[in-house]
């Protein structure tokens, strides 16, 4: 034991417990170098153990064991006898024989501009950076793994040999571009490959067993990046894989060998029926509209219709806007629905109402309602998820705010005048009995600014037969509207403040 470092300060001793860097004056372990991990293992003397998780080098020549004292003591000058963990050394050696291995395939294959742009060589797998400007095929990673396996077959023996980088050059060794090398250097010769490298490697091709590519991705613009394991790893990767097609035949009730063709069929059939759906769907939304039409009331002398259709789109919409237009004659309508998640709304004015209520506008301001934002000029819209429970309310009520502004929908009462102006208290019950006020709440903005989160407003009509004119306008006070109930002939409207 030549030295112990503790947090990068030379200690004489250690304790049981301690973390530490201890140098040794020879050494089995491999330091971390050439992208291949440093060696993780064990350094004994009777009771005392080192527990080496990792060998660094503190300088070119000397290694230092990064580990922990598991039990007894140990001192500079302390004789310890080292134990490198042999299966993950073995497992990382073959990870990266198979590298070089790796390397000469992809040149045959893709081309002498395949250029190794790092390496990373561990007991689980060896991750090679590239050159090659796009992603492999299929069948290109099957070339490269059927040339490494048949140089695995060949079990031909490794040879190391030290000699001048001038000499090395001389045989066409690979090495790496803007690398620096010393004067002497090691060229290894695994297969047909021949590549300067100092690492640990195995004694015949045919240690490593099995290799398999297991990802094939890109890290930067024309730089590849493969990762592959060997021996017990390709198995336990190729067994995991058999396992998942096995699960998915079993899934999809098929033998493995069918499980594509089947999961095509699959996709047809769900396709062709997504497809009945629509139309079903179609069929169901004009049918809709024509039961709807029984639903359209007379406000401020105009027919309206607010209406929801469960599920439909933007088409099916339209299609019952123009089949109720038909049902109707003169007569405003705004039909909604909440579809894949977002909110589409289509509004139509007859020709004779035009100048009184135009479609665009109805439509842009139920949109705002809602949580939307209007388009002009667009009788129908598209709008996000937002609000989406907004929409089974008291929709009537929801369209006359839509034109606060003229004259044949401003509100006639004075309660109405009454509520819009005065400030609402929390928990207040306001009685709106014989109501036919479609303004109230759009204007109680003011009033509910002196609401505190969490208080809730109460708004009670006792009149079953106007308490469709009377809606907490939500969204046009920036507060959330709760829920609704109704009992008796009762509506009680809860706003909450978000
Ligand atoms: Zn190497």
């Amino acid at each position: 034991m030549l030295a112990i470092y503790v947090q990068g300060t030379e200690v004489h001793s250690l304790g049981a417990g301690q973390h530490a860097v201890v140098v040794l004056d020879q050494t089995p372990f491999y330091a971390e170098s050439g992208g291949q991990v440093g060696d993780s293992g064990e350094l004994r003397q009777d009771a005392t153990v080192f527990a080496v998780h990792d060998t660094q080098k503190v300088q070119p020549q000397v290694f230092g064991h990064h580990g922990q004292l598991t039990s007894g003591s140990l001192a500079v000058g302390q004789t310890v006898s080292a134990a490198v963990h042999a299966a993950r050394r073995a497992a990382t050696v073959r990870n990266h024989s198979a590298t070089h291995l790796l390397h000469k395939a992809l040149r045959e294959v893709l081309g002498s501009h395949v250029a190794q742009k790092g390496s990373l060589v561990d007991t689980e797998k060896t991750r090679f950076d590239f050159t090659h400007p796009n992603a492999l095929t299929a069948r290109e990673i099957a070339a490269v793994e059927a040339l490494v396996n048949q140089e695995i077959l060949a079990n031909q023996a490794t040879q190391a040999r030290t000699m001048p980088l001038e000499q090395a050059k001389a045989t066409g060794a690979m090495m790496l571009f803007g690398e620096k090398y010393a004067d002497t250097v090691r060229v290894l010769q695994i297969g047909s490959s021949a590549e300067l490298c100092g690492g640990t490697h195995v004694a015949r091709t045919g240690d490593i067993g099995l290799f398999k590519i297991t990802t094939e991705t890109g890290v930067a613009a024309g730089i590849r990046r493969i990762e592959a394991t060997t021996g017990l790893g390709a198995l336990a990767y190729t067994q995991e894989v058999v396992a998942q097609l096995n699960s998915v035949a079993q899934a999809l009730r098929a033998p493995q060998s069918e499980v594509a063709a089947k999961a095509g069929q699959l996709i047809d059939q769900l396709k062709a029926q997504e497809k009945e759906l629509a139309r079903l769907k179609s069929k169901l939304a004009s049918n809709q509209g024509s039961d709807l039409a029984q639903q359209a009331v007379q406000v401020a002398g105009i027919q309206v219709l607010v209406a929801e259709l469960p599920g439909a789109d933007v088409p099916q919409l339209r299609e019952a806007a123009d089949k109720l237009r038909d049902t109707l004659g003169e007569a405003a309508l705004v039909l909604a629905a909440v579809h894949e998640g977002k909110v589409s709304l289509i509004a139509s004015v007859s020709k004779g109402l035009v100048a009184r209520l135009k479609a665009g506008e109805l439509v842009n301001h139920v949109a705002i309602q809602v949580g939307g934002k209007g388009a002009a000029a667009q009788t129908w819209l598209r709008l996000g998820a937002r609000n989406q429970k907004i929409l089974p309310l008291h929709w009537p009520a929801l369209c006359l705010g839509c034109k606060p502004g003229s004259a044949a929908l401003k509100p006639q009462k004075p309660f109405c005048r009454k509520i819009m102006n005065t400030p609402l208290n929390p928990d207040q019950e306001v009685d709106a009995t014989g109501l036919n006020c479609p303004l109230p709440i759009l204007k109680t903005k003011k009033a509910l600014a002196g609401m505190q989160s969490g208080q809730i407003l109460k708004v009670i009509s006792t009149d079953s037969g106007s308490v469709r004119d009377f809606v907490l306008f939500a969204k046009q006070t920036g507060n959330e509207l709760l829920e609704q109930s109704e009992a008796e002939g009762k509506f009680v409207f809860y706003m909450k403040r978000r």
